[in-house]
């Protein structure tokens, strides 16, 4: 795709971060592939109780496992386990060996838990490493990484990759857009770390600004966090005259750098020495044929602190082992198409109609009935209609339009991601006897 748009990178390169792991011919990649799933069923067989239990279950002991394709025999792991042992049910090791923890939403208002050792901040700073490396950054580049900084993957984990590689981080955060283009402007950025929504908005907010994107030194932006289309690309690539990536991860395995896209914009390497990626059917999670589509599920290779077995991400796309272009060995999973469960991703943010369901039910007034609205125009919106009983209706305007902020606030304090309340008269939103569509996500269009 890259002669399709101008580009301000006088070469093409192809910088491997870690050559040796990056081009290792596949033979030899699934068998050390099968080595570490041998030593990490045994490691979780005897660290881990959840796991234990799952391999007396299933009657299987961690010596069945001796090579890559046992991994079928091993249990399947679900976010509801995760939530089933919140905080730290599913650790490894003890608090004292366990040096940072990430957390992203989940269903119950409980976030997602994980824990990471110092080993595995290492490794994934190995990953990120390799992962900012594959679109071509070296340690010549200046990062403005405006992904969020905190609870969030995203911002430490580009953040202690592109320091790795030797790269200029400035460390900006989401938000602020006059900031960030006043920074990119007077710092030289050349690299932009962000949502696509994002950087689709700074570009937005560039031109009403009358900014010349001509003279910014900006050439990359690598995007995640949420599903994008080529056709937002195409748009964030011209509009900002830059080549744009995608990135793939989840805070469960990591966070950021689980794949990456390289120079040939052809799929997301898979850093297969670090994970097996399995490709799922969607209702009896047998494996599917090489190419075809289904449920992404990892198992965690080298993590120490909160090991998974066959992860299931609900996240649908295919996966291909075919060599790339770049010379690289490890295999590529496309975009994400779709979602196998009913988490929502606004503006990076995971949001579950569960959780918007419960603020509303705390709420007197409020008939029981909502409806999520998500839209995207230059960044998602997410609209939250809800019906009132009659006796709230019948209030003054006045009364109303405080009712309406106090349910925002209580949305926004759950969800972190601001939510528009939309207060309808009673018996206006649709009524069903089967099961009640809740979610009308109109981005499905754009994606
Ligand atoms: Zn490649």
């Amino acid at each position: 795709m890259r002669e399709f748009f101008p580009t301000k990178r006088d070469e093409i390169i192809l910088p491997y971060w870690n050559e040796k792991a990056e081009t290792m011919p596949r033979a030899e990649l699934e068998a050390l592939q099968g080595s570490k799933l041998r030593k990490l069923a045994d490691y979780v067989y005897n660290n881990v109780p959840f796991y234990k239990k799952k391999f007396d279950e299933l009657r299987i002991k961690p010596s069945d496992i001796k090579s890559v394709n046992d991994i079928t025999k091993l249990p399947l792991t679900y976010k509801t386990d995760l939530r089933d042992h919140y905080p730290f049910g599913l650790n490894a090791v003890p608090m004292e060996e366990i040096i940072r923890i990430h957390a992203s939403s989940g269903t119950t208002g409980k976030p997602t838990v994980v824990c990471y050792t110092r080993k595995d901040i290492e490794d994934w700073t190995e990953l990120m490493a390799r992962t900012v490396s594959a679109p071509g950054i070296t340690r010549k580049d200046i990062i403005q990484n405006a992904y969020g900084y905190g609870l969030f993957t995203g911002g430490l984990g580009f953040h202690y990759g592109a320091e790795k590689v030797g790269a200029t981080v400035i460390p900006i955060s989401g938000g602020n857009t006059e900031r960030q283009l006043m920074i990119m402007q007077d710092f030289g950025s050349t690299v932009l770390t962000c949502t696509p929504s994002y950087a689709l908005y700074i570009a937005e907010y560039a031109k009403q600004q009358d900014i010349d994107v001509s003279k910014l030194s900006l050439k990359i932006a690598i995007c995640g966090a949420e599903p994008w289309s080529d056709n937002l690309r195409k748009t964030i690539e011209e509009e900002l005259e830059i080549d744009a990536y995608d990135i793939y991860g989840l805070s469960e395995i990591y966070g950021p750098g689980v794949s990456v896209e390289c120079e040939q914009k052809n799929g997301m390497h898979i850093w297969e020495d670090f994970f097996i990626v399995e490709v799922l059917d969607k209702r009896t999670y047998e494996p599917v044929e090489e190419g075809e589509e289904g449920v992404l599920a990892f198992t965690t290779l080298e993590k120490t602190g909160m090991p998974l077995l066959r992860y299931i991400t609900y996240d649908i796309a295919t996966f291909t082992k075919e060599k790339c272009g770049c010379g690289r060995t490890c295999g590529r999973m496309s975009k994400v198409t779709g979602r196998a469960d009913d988490m929502l991703i606004v503006r990076g943010i995971n949001v579950f109609p569960s959780q918007i369901e419960h603020v509303l039910s705390s709420v007197p007034g409020v008939a029981g009935y909502y409806q999520i609205i998500i839209d995207r125009d230059i960044i998602d919106s997410l609209l939250v209609q809800v019906e009132l009983t009659p006796d709230t209706f019948s209030d003054q305007m006045k009364v109303l339009e405080k009712f309406k902020k106090d349910i925002e606030l209580r949305l926004y304090n759950t969800l972190q991601v601001k939510a528009d309340v939309d207060l309808v008269s009673p018996g206006t939103l649709p009524r069903t006897e089967g099961k009640a569509k809740h979610v009308v996500d109109k981005r499905i269009k754009n994606i």
